[in-house]
């Protein structure tokens, strides 16, 4: 070795020979990440080198020599191999699956943003759980056929990876990525030139981009890389890492993702001759200008012959747009000083679209808001026709949350659904156990909504099955931990108890997740002689693993890093519980299926979804979790184990040492027991647990791991979440779309015009008064009453809004429990601007009866009464 070092590196890409070139196609789409017929293929080709590359074809194609590949491609057995691959991939590309059979009325397209994707170990554009998701997302559509196209930034230096110091403090290294060395490709325009693509920023500066393609099975991926020669220095840089700087740097990025994302479909849509997108789904808030920049080429004079106003290019652009919100956590919301944004707009960003007006989309205008901050995820919901959260309880609380851009709703009304998110199971089975299931079962048993086929599999199997996965975590986390003690320093003499860390016949249990406060990482270090105690217990001992990133800038989420990391050094307990740096992908994977139980607590109800348990589900590890995200509505008591919260009220100490508590006294006499075959009550303390028979298989346990197989296997799988997606919102905003274009937009023109009368007018809507008729002094079910509501309407006509009578149980503060609703829809004038509505209400229940009588706008383009936020209540 010399001392030079190299001032530019670039990786030159093999040539592989004409026999066995399939391989760099099969190397370049990443369905080889999950399907493992092509990992097999890659790694029979040189285990060795396979290994050594870290598992990616790619990079092991490169460190091939010439003569190796002569060689390869002068085996036949080879060159079968590698062309019967080829046309299983070519298969896959092109054969119609599930959404092929929807019919012509289908979405053409459905553009995916992301700001984050987690697709595989050698593409490490994630930071968490929203990342992984969106590579999850991707991956479901492609299996299921669904023409996404998603849509992110090819982020330099991608997230950090984390070591940590000698004295347990987290270091972050960023090391840069070479996309040329990366399964990606360049778009170019037909004369072969780099696609460019441009964003005018203020002060006469411009952003320009490259746009690199994955290819997810078949899903397109375009990532946005602002590291170009055309860029001055400080716009190379916008692209340098994920979640980075803050302010300006934050913004452009954001600006660049959701417009330049836009710029970037019509490119691709123009080169490939495919359809351009009729549906946009934004994953979170950070890609919200995506609308911006679809309202400006509406309104633009230089694009259409037609442009179209304000109002008209947001009512457009909204049909046909999704919103998903992912978090309750405020950290989560990118939020910017308004004057930023106004300074960034007042240029040639969006020339034409009035300012004031995106300035309003982000407004905090609502109690409790901040009127300087110009908030994304508010602008997000403003501009999409759609909007969800991703579990059902998260629906709910999201509801709450945004409930200030829908005063006067109940939150039940406000228009935000859910749909839970999903895993994508060929990608987290672990591959042992995806074989035994193909062997047993066919290939499509994993693929597919019927898991029940694991009671056919002899409690033996399974439990050998446990046991080899565990086994192989053990031994992956010994390596991981002999690497973590020589970064700090320790040398390989003081290391030989590495090797004995851990037990692969010992209850594991893992927790692995980004470090945010709410994750509580630190729970179980509440009482530490408790846990130890746990740890080291002479007949049902338990072994953790835990892993976990914190963003550079948390100290908080270093500082619990730090405390738990100090306990994992203590020698008594070193070989129990250990901490292993640079959570990723890779480290998942073994993670995942070699743990027993996987643990969740955080505090309720700020976990959105959490995706991991459902990894951890899949593999036939039971959870044990607060009832939080997807696992309050999936536990089922025969699945694992619910944390009790404390009760709303108490302190944050005494919540967690209320919560902390239960999960010791879970661990302590319902899973460890069980686990080792003790017949445990629930009662705990009474019986007394009864000791196994030697070699006894701890049936009760085997019987959960079954029935969580059969059970949430289909339920968390990405398939049920993306077909969802489909049904639910997709197939419903391109058809609000296509209405909204048809015949120049005409319907879209009529539509905001009719907005645009009908929110000023909104205040001189009123209700006079509500009377009853018919009812004698004691009602009984089945009778009925007629509801009379006299009511102004101002400047608008009965047919602009929908009076109702909501009925329901009454409690004794009038409140309304278990409502329907019923239509007054015969209208009688008895004065200028006033009218009678009508209806015949028949009682369907006994007990307190209550109604009250609301009016909220009408028109057939709203996807929902509650969207323009305009209500009038007696
Ligand atoms: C699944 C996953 C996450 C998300 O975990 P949560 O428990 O949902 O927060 C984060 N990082 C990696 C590497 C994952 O695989």
């Amino acid at each position: 070795m010399t001392g030079m070092k190299a001032i530019r590196r670039f990786t030159v890409r093999t040539t592989v020979p004409a026999q066995i070139s399939a391989l760099t196609s099969l190397a370049t789409n990443l369905r080889w990440s999950w399907h493992l017929p092509t990992r097999n293929l890659f790694e029979s080709l040189n285990p060795e080198l396979w290994e050594k590359s870290r598992f990616d074809p790619l990079s092991m194609l490169s460190a091939l020599s010439r003569e190796q590949l002569q060689l390869l491609a002068h085996d036949p057995d080879v060159v079968a191999r590698v062309d019967s691959a080829q046309a299983s991939l070519d298969c896959y590309l092109n054969e119609p699956r599930w959404y092929q059979e929807l019919g012509a009325e289908a979405p053409q397209s459905i553009a995916y943003f992301s700001p984050e994707f987690g697709i595989a170990d050698v593409l490490p554009q994630y930071s968490g759980g929203l990342g992984i998701l969106a590579g999850d997302h991707l991956k479901s559509a492609s299996d299921l056929g669904v023409p996404l196209i998603g849509v992110g930034l090819l982020y330099q230096a991608g997230y950090f990876k984390q070591s940590l110091s000698k004295d347990a403090w987290q270091q972050e290294t960023y090391p840069l990525l070479d996309p040329d060395a990366l399964p990606l490709t360049l778009l170019r325009e037909d004369d072969g030139a780099p696609v460019l693509i441009s964003l005018p920023l203020p002060d006469n500066r411009t952003l320009h981009a490259h746009i690199w393609r994955a290819d997810v099975g078949r899903v397109p991926l375009l990532l946005l890389d602002s590291n170009v020669a055309e860029n001055d220095d400080a716009a190379r840089g916008v692209t340098d890492r994920l979640y980075g700087g803050g302010g300006d740097h934050r913004l452009t990025q954001e600006l660049l993702l959701g417009m330049g994302g836009v710029k970037a479909l019509r490119v691709y849509a123009r080169l490939t001759g495919t359809a351009a997108p009729e549906v946009f789904h934004t994953n979170e808030g950070h890609a919200g200008f995506l609308g911006i920049e679809r309202i400006r080429e509406l309104m633009d004079p230089a694009l259409t012959e037609h442009p179209l106003s304000w109002s008209e290019a947001l009512a457009a652009g909204r049909a046909s747009t999704v919103f998903t919100t992912h978090t309750p956590v405020p950290a989560g919301i990118d939020r910017f000083p308004r004057s930023m944004i106004e300074h960034f707009f007042a240029g040639k960003l969006a020339p034409g679209v009035p300012v004031h007006q995106i300035l309003a989309l982000g407004a905090e205008n609502y109690d409790g808001g901040d009127s300087d901050v110009f908030n994304m995820a508010v602008m997000g919901l403003r501009l999409a026709q759609r909007a969800n959260g991703v579990a059902k309880l998260h629906g709910v609380v999201s509801r709450g949350m945004f409930s200030g851009l829908w005063p006067g709703f109940d939150h039940e009304d406000i228009p935000i659904t859910s749909v839970t998110n999903g895993v994508h199971v060929p990608t987290w089975v672990d591959p042992a156990l995806a074989e035994l299931a193909r062997e047993r079962f066919g290939a499509e048993v994993l693929d597919g909504p019927d898991w029940s086929k694991v009671y056919d599999v002899t409690d033996e199997e399974v439990w050998a099955m446990r046991r080899r996965l565990r086994a192989a975590l053990v031994s992956d986390a010994r390596r991981r931990l002999r690497a973590s003690w020589k970064k700090r320093g320790a040398a390989d003499a003081q290391l030989a108890w590495t090797d004995s860390a851990l037990d692969p016949d010992v209850l594991t249990i893992g927790f692995a997740r980004r470090v945010p406060t709410y994750k509580r990482l630190t729970l179980m270090l509440r009482d530490p002689a408790r846990l130890k105690a746990l740890l080291l217990h002479p007949e049902h001992p338990i072994q953790i693993i835990i892993a976990g990133k914190s963003h550079p800038a948390d100290d908080a989420g270093k500082k619990m890093i730090q405390d738990l990391v100090q306990f994992t050094d203590d020698p008594e307990v070193r070989h129990r519980i250990v901490f292993l740096p640079n959570y990723d992908i890779a480290m998942a994977r073994t993670l995942f299926p070699g743990c027993d139980v996987w643990l969740n607590n955080p505090l309720r109800p700020l976990e959105a979804c959490g995706t991991s348990g459902m990894k951890a589900a899949i593999n036939g590890s039971l959870n044990l979790s607060v009832m939080d995200g997807w696992w309050d509505e999936l536990y089922d008591g025969e699945n694992g184990w619910a944390i009790p919260t404390a009760n709303t009220g108490t302190s944050e100490e005494e919540r967690d040492d209320i919560e902390a508590g239960a999960l010791y006294e879970l661990l302590e006499t319902q899973v460890a027991p069980r686990f080792y075959g003790e017949v445990v009550t629930m009662d705990a303390g009474a019986a007394g647990p009864s000791q196994p028979h030697d070699g006894a298989l701890p049936a009760h346990w085997i019987s959960m791991i079954k029935h969580t197989l059969a059970h949430l296997g289909p339920a968390v799988s990405a398939n049920r979440m993306v077909a969802e997606y489909v049904q639910r919102l997709y197939q419903p905003a391109a058809e609000a779309g296509r209405l909204a274009r048809a015949n120049d937009y005409a319907a879209t023109k009529e539509f905001a015009a009719w907005i645009d009368n009908v929110r000023p007018a909104w205040g001189g809507v009123h209700i006079e008064h509500v009377e009853s008729h018919g009812l004698n002094d004691e009602p009984q079910i089945g009778e009925s009453l007629q509801v009379r509501a006299h009511i102004t309407l101002g400047q608008l006509r009965p047919e602009d809004v929908n009076v109702t009578v909501v009925y329901g149980t009454a409690s004794d503060s009038d409140e309304l429990t278990a409502t329907r609703s019923l239509s007054l829809d015969s209208v009688q004038e008895y004065g200028p601007g006033r009218y009678q509505f009508t209806t015949e209400l028949v009682i369907d229940r006994s007990g307190n009866f209550g109604y009250g009588v609301q009016i909220l706008p009408k028109h057939g383009a709203l996807a929902n009464p509650a969207e323009l936020g305009l209500i009038t209540t007696a």
